[in-house]
């Protein structure tokens, strides 16, 4: 019987800073590669070859025990596969114990005063209807309250409150409200509390920036960029544009508020794509310290939506890249948040069995006081795990765990960036896949384009400044920002 022949295994190569690497699936692992190790690697790209092969072609260059020993690596941390086989299923644990919620997402109103075309709350592709009445336009401070009960009762010691909209700032009063209540209620139980909110800064006035600074909020800003981007799709109901408005009182609140830094949040759309412009302009005029992008979450056929394929986001987004791993290998700031999210998942060796927190340390809370997976489904009787009065729906959750796990989406487990993506934001799946537990296959090239280029800058990084992912060893050092 001949020899069996092996095949490339369950990883991905790439190279940096003049270095092979491999980024490891299975476990999330990235390995430099030695220059036998990378030509074993190569000598199977084209065609499968036999271990005798592979020494024998191999041997003079390598020298024939390093090929030996090298094969024996590659196939112990599955570079190399003896067979093509499927990868390994991943064990669907669920946990035994109620999770802890660690981030509660309060959806304080459903109303906004801005008309943005494209969002997922009032555009065409809104899930949540709340005309029928059933959730009300406002949260009301004894929801608030019972809100911040459930989040005490069901979160370890040190939770994270953020607050979203709608535009949040509408319902500054309860907002406010559900602060004081939390502080003294986590301060009663030997807790403590971390604020956040996401706003688009059209209320940002005095009196709320000295509240947001004194009570230390993580803010993060929802805005698209300079005026001629900001207005294209930010715009008030009377289809006047938002930047006028709003930029003074960003400088503003960026100078007041200093002890946390400032986030800005974009959408980007096919008419918008100017990532590095939008950066700079948010940056350098504004002071934002990080800016985050995200592809508009759109059915097909809007104007606005990515129709065909993700290549000019991820172009974009290459282009800019490049600046945060220069600033990296410098050891300087660089404020692309897409790049530092990602590279410390890498650091961490992330490996998702789920995509995202939502429905399990992360929920969503309706303005009526509905649990649902994340405040995209805030409202949606389709997607609820419970209520705050009532608790959490621990046979529903489990449910859910068990039904979006990735052993069940069968097109990743072959898939390379699993550990990263397992699948994707299950409200963008909701929308254009027709339900949370598919996988986001209409964006698959993208994702591994991104991943890929993140490997990449952060080998380089890992090889020319290592000091500089340090900042990554512990735990992260923001809350979650809501999106
Ligand atoms: S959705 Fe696509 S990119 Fe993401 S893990 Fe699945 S197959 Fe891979
Ligand atoms: S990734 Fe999607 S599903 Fe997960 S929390 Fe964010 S918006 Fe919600």
């Amino acid at each position: 019987m001949s020899a069996p022949e092996l095949h490339p295994g369950d990883c991905h190569l790439f190279e940096a800073a003049g270095r092979r690497f491999v980024y490891l699936a299975p476990s999330a692992a990235v390995m430099a590669l030695d220059d036998t190790s990378a030509a074993v690697l190569d000598a199977i790209a084209d065609r499968p070859r036999s271990n005798d092969e592979l020494v024998s072609d191999l041997a003079s260059s390598h020298g024939s025990q390093d090929v030996t020993d090298s094969i024996g690596e590659l196939v112990r941390v599955r570079a190399l596969l003896p067979r093509v086989a499927p990868p390994p299923k991943v064990p669907r644990v669920l946990p035994l114990q109620p999770i802890p919620v660690s981030t509660m997402v309060l959806n304080v109103t459903n109303q906004c005063n801005l008309a943005c075309a494209y969002c997922y709350e009032y555009g065409e592709d809104k899930i949540v209807q709340t005309e029928n009445g059933r959730q009300p336009k406002w949260m009301s401070e004894e929801t608030a309250r019972a809100s911040v009960d459930f989040l005490l009762r069901e979160s370890g010691r040190s939770p994270h409150l953020t607050f979203f909209g709608g535009e949040t700032l509408l319902n500054f009063k309860v907002l406010r409200y559900a602060v004081g209540y939390a502080k003294a209620r986590a301060a009663e139980l030997g807790k403590s509390i971390d604020f956040s909110l996401t706003t688009n800064a059209t209320l940002l006035k005095p009196e709320t920036i000295e509240f947001l600074a004194d009570e230390n909020f993580g803010v993060t800003i929802s805005i698209d960029g300079p005026q001629d981007l900001q207005n294209r799709f930010r715009v008030f109901h009377n289809g006047q544009g938002s930047y006028d408005l709003v930029a003074p009182r960003i400088k503003a609140l960026i100078q007041r508020h200093r002890s946390r830094p400032i986030g800005a949040r974009v959408t980007l759309t096919r008419e918008t794509l100017d990532v590095r412009r939008i950066y700079e302009h948010l940056t350098t005029e504004l002071g934002f310290w990080e800016v985050g992008f995200a592809p508009v979450t759109s059915a097909p056929g809007r104007d606005y939506a990515f129709d065909d394929g993700f290549e000019p986001v991820l172009e974009a987004f290459r282009d800019l890249a490049d600046d945060y791993r220069e600033a990296a290998v410098a050891g300087r700031h660089h404020g692309f948040s897409n790049v530092r999210e990602t590279i410390e998942e890498i650091h961490k060796g992330a490996s998702k069995a789920w995509p995202c927190g939502a429905g399990f340390g992360l929920l969503g809370v309706s303005t009526g006081g509905d649990v649902n997976l994340c405040h995209r489904f805030a409202g949606s009787e389709d997607h609820q795990l419970g209520t705050v009065r009532d608790g959490i729906d621990r046979e529903a959750q489990r449910a859910f765990l068990d039904r979006h796990h990735i052993d069940h989406k069968t097109d990743c487990q072959t898939c390379w960036a699993r550990p990263l993506c397992a699948g994707g934001c299950y409200h963008e799946a909701h929308t254009r896949e027709g339900s949370t537990a598919r996988p986001n296959l209409h964006y698959c090239e993208w994702i591994r384009g991104w991943t890929d280029t993140c490997l990449r800058i952060y080998g380089e990084i890992a090889e020319r400044n290592p000091a500089f992912l340090h900042q990554f060893d512990g735990a992260s050092h923001e809350a979650p920002q809501a999106g």
